[in-house]
């Protein structure tokens, strides 16, 4: 397995206990959609077997009526996989379904293992035969090839083994289980809906079909939902919590509740005001980088007293079907994705905000274009998370080390980089001073705190990623 290979960030969601358990699932996919794009899936049971659907894709794009009728029951879970390089096949698309001595179970998981590639070398020493190249596969294999007494117990034994972060779904011919690691990296709620249990990565997954929110899984927690109703576990232990902080960034959708009910759009448009009081500047008019720098920018705007506008449009039909001329017309880069409305921006003096820098390609191509398209005459670029140092190795899709641009360059070299006039982060300060028990989140990626360590040999793989 290519170490670039476990860089997944994932959208699961489940239903137990409804008639129409596989459109209720296709729903949820849709609303979580921008948690992953490369492909998706779905299971369902209808008492007696497991049913799979799974295809590259948009979730509108691969599930018809059609299709949906084909995956009966009142039991079913659904998962959307994120683009990754390297990786892009239909086998890594989940659920993953296996059948044992015990039964079938489907499983949908979203997080990264950080030890998947050592239990893997030991199960396939043990004569395990992997379809794909997910770590999350490791965990069937565990359950299955567990020695200890009934499901439950396997299940338990097998996620007691695996390492890193897992908010993950298991479904089997009469039951749904859902399982959250001791840390908390993922977020993962559960929500009522006519009688019915879901279970969705994020909560506007719930909005969508009309679920109540009841509470979050616990970190740690190991949820049954069968006819006996709930049964709720606490078998995995953490030294600490560390909730992913970027989920509240950039992953998650701001009309999500994450983490203990936070609302993201709340979190983002604070971290803005923040920005604001750390890095003034007097300028004509605030604009976002849609979509992902508009609460930010709202804040911004809100602190700074300076006008909000819509600087730049985003066309939302961007897909990975466009196909770029080979001929006569280069680089449409991101003039795809983006145009300046000049009107708004000719001889302004612009601050623009965007919710990272990962590369910094997408900055120093936005700057250029306000001051060429735009006509801007000053471009203030303000970023509401501290500079990205260190890769996620817990389900965040962010490149290597070397890739990083803050992690080898100072912000002045940054800023002249991407030619604005001035560029400013947000503080990590200022970032922990907003979002709730700041103790409790990951933050690997601005400090290089990894909170959940590695094992033996991926422990050098990932010091060699360091350097
Ligand atoms: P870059 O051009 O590499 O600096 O990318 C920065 C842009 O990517 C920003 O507009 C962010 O909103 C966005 N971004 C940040 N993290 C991710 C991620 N994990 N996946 C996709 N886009 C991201």
């Amino acid at each position: 397995m290519k170490f670039h290979d476990i860089h997944e960030e994932c959208g699961v969601f489940g239903v137990y206990g409804h008639p129409e358990a596989s459109n209720l699932t296709y729903l949820g996919l849709y609303a979580l959609q921008h948690r992953g794009q490369e492909g998706a899936g779905i299971c369902a049971s209808d008492g007696k077997h497991l049913h799979l659907d799974k295809s590259m894709g948009l979730v509108a794009d691969i599930f018809s009526e059609k299709r949906l009728k084909k995956l009966p029951g009142h039991l079913a879970i659904g998962h959307n996989r994120y683009s990754t390089a390297g990786s892009s096949v239909l086998k890594n698309v989940q659920p993953i379904v296996a059948n044992f001595a015990l039964g079938s179970l489907a499983i949908a998981h979203n997080g990264n293992l950080v030890n998947a590639a050592e239990l893997r070398e030991e199960l396939e020493k043990e004569g395990a035969i992997f379809q794909s190249t997910s770590d999350s596969e490791v965990i069937v294999h565990l359950i299955a090839h567990s020695k200890i007494g009934d499901f439950y117990e396997r299940v338990i034994d097998a996620v007691k083994q695996v390492r890193g972060a897992f908010s993950l779904l298991i479904l089997r011919e009469n039951e749904l289980i859902a399982v959250r690691d001791p840390y908390g990296v993922r977020p993962l709620s559960l929500g009522r809906v006519d009688g019915a249990y879901v279970i969705a990565s994020e909560t506007c997954a719930l909005d969508l079909i009309s679920a109540e929110y009841i509470r979050d899984i616990e970190p740690g927690e190991l949820l049954i939902i069968n006819e006996h109703g709930l049964n709720s576990m606490k078998p995995l232990n953490a030294p600490r919590l560390a909730s992913c902080i970027f989920e509240f960034i950039y992953f998650s959708r701001p009309d999500s509740y994450i983490f203990g009910r936070q609302n993201v759009n709340d979190i983002r448009k604070k971290l803005g005001v923040q920005l604001a009081k750390e890095s003034h500047v007097d300028a004509d008019l605030v604009i976002p980088v849609p979509d992902s720098g508009v609460p930010a920018a709202l804040g911004f705007s809100e602190e700074s007293r300076i006008p909000f506008d819509f600087g730049l449009i985003r066309n939302h039909y961007v897909g990975r079907t466009f196909i770029e001329p080979k001929q006569n017309i280069r680089h449409f880069g991101v003039k795809i994705k983006l145009n300046p409305v000049r009107k708004l921006l000719e001889g302004k003096r612009v601050i623009v905000v965007d919710d990272s820098i990962v590369r910094g390609t997408t900055s120093k191509k936005i700057v250029k274009m306000l001051h060429e398209g735009g006509g801007a005459k000053e471009v203030h670029m303000r970023i509401s998370s501290p500079p990205i140092i260190g890769p996620c190795f817990y389900g965040i899709d962010t490149p290597t080390r070397q890739e990083l641009i803050a992690s080898t360059y100072k912000t002045e070299e940054i800023r002249k980089y991407i030619t604005a006039d001035t560029l400013e982060y947000l503080s990590l300060e200022g970032l922990k001073g907003i979002v709730p028990e700041s103790h409790n989140f990951c933050t690997a990626c601005f400090d290089n705190n990894y909170p959940i360590s590695f094992p033996g040999e991926r422990l050098a793989q990932m010091e060699l990623f360091l350097k």
